[in-house]
């Protein structure tokens, strides 16, 4: 048995070590991407972004032609999926299809205009001038200092600028050295090489992590307050109601957390959300967690308040105090976020400011390694709070308040 067993793991070592030197020849896992294609490395990086993930797992098809509706969807990709958009003039654009939400948002910020007024194309092919000038759109039409070398790009084009721009900034090389061949359809392996040199244009978005406190069902068994602490709390509670509302604390965090994604997201931030609907099951711990894992650079955790008196009111953000053993390298900039947030959302909502609240009770602060703050909008108890907090006006500048505080806060922290 045992010589048996050492005969199979012998040829499993032998199979691996065949694999192994077979497996460098194709990049990002596709057959069909040599490692040495002028486009290997931009494949690799395309996957690893989520851009795209090849037509099979083993294919990418780097000659195959890219339509209008994947060039978009690409860009979209690229751009961290943004969920906002403007409703579609286009009536070959469906809901439901998988370039929908990115054609929205192309539109919205006039990245195309269609074809015509009620047309996109989506099945198209797109051609080179018309990615070119998608990207250059996406940067807001900047002014190129370069002379055009392409004897194929007239002046006066729609795409003139936008090629002389893409060259200058060695986005393309064109397709030899005096043309650009612009009405040729762009391939997939075209389109990834073009986004990957236009990326590194662009600079990083800060990363924003978005917690909708609690949950349609609480979770009553107990996780530890603190890394290494004997001190348990129940992992989520159902947090507060509010009597006037008639609305739950829970689902007032996830209304005000959607709309605040779309603010957050146009103005130039990347948005992650713990949850996107009440059905959900995340202990305080996995919510900091997620934050952590995503590499967050801030992370706001969006609460309603309540109180026995409910002639309390007023906004109250919340961190830890400068002592917390687990959060010393979070201290300063946790602060600071609070500082600015009921700064902001005072300044927006007219509401009373109770300041930052330093605790070291939060399971939720205590298990964060990026700087966070515990956001209470406002006194669900209190009915005059409680009835402007379920209003989409007041939900408006709460929302206005928080996005304002985060880019003073980027602005003073970097
Ligand atoms: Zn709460």
């Amino acid at each position: 048995m045992k010589s048996h067993l050492r005969r199979i793991l012998s040829t499993a070592v032998a199979l691996v070590v065949l694999l192994g030197g077979l497996l460098p020849v194709s990049a990002a896992g596709f057959s069909d991407v040599p490692t040495g294609a002028y486009y290997a490395e931009a494949v690799r990086w395309a996957v690893d972004r989520s851009i795209t993930q090849g037509v099979t797992s083993t294919s990418f098809k780097p000659n195959g032609i890219c339509s209008r509706a994947e060039a978009v969807t690409f860009l979209w990709r690229f751009d961290y999926m943004p969920h906002f958009g403007k409703d579609l003039s286009f009536t070959d654009v469906p809901s439901g299809s998988y370039y929908y939400d990115a054609v929205r948002w192309a539109a919205d910020r006039s990245i195309t205009a269609g074809v015509s007024k009620t047309k996109f194309a989506p099945n198209d092919p797109c051609t080179r001038g018309q990615i070119v000038t998608f990207l250059w759109n996406f940067m807001g039409k900047p002014k190129s200092g370069g002379s055009n070398r392409f004897q194929d790009v007239a002046a006066g084009r729609y795409y003139s600028q936008a090629v002389c721009w893409a060259a200058e900034k060695g986005i393309t090389n064109g397709t030899t050295a005096t043309t650009f061949s612009p009405d040729d359809p762009c391939t997939r392996a075209q389109i990834v090489t073009m986004l990957y040199r236009f990326n590194k244009l662009i600079p990083v978005k800060k990363l924003v992590v978005l917690d909708p406190g609690h949950q349609s069902k609480g979770n009553n068994e107990k996780e530890p307050v603190a890394p290494g602490s004997k001190e348990m709390k129940a992992k989520c509670s159902t947090g507060t109601y509010g009597p006037t509302s008639k609305l739950a604390e829970y689902e007032l965090n996830l209304t005000v957390s959607f709309q605040l994604r779309e603010a957050l997201e146009r103005r130039g931030y990347r948005v992650l959300m713990t949850r996107e609907s009440h059905d959900v099951n995340l202990s305080n711990i996995q919510r900091a967690q997620f934050a952590n894992k995503a590499g967050a650079d801030i992370a706001i955790r969006i609460h309603a308040n309540g109180a026995e008196n409910s002639s309390v009111n007023g906004v109250v953000t919340v961190c830890m105090t400068k002592n917390n053993p687990n959060c010393k390298g979070i201290y300063a900039r946790s602060r600071s976020l609070s500082d600015v947030l009921v700064k902001q959302i005072c300044a927006k909502t007219g509401a009373r400011s109770q300041g930052v609240w330093e605790t070291d009770t939060m399971t939720g602060l205590n298990w964060s390694t990026v700087p966070v703050s515990i956001v209470e909008m406002g006194y669900m108890s209190n009915p005059t709070e409680d009835r402007n907090m379920a209003t989409a006006s007041y939900q408006k500048k709460i929302v206005n308040g928080i996005c304002d505080g985060v880019d003073e806060y980027f602005a003073k922290n970097g």
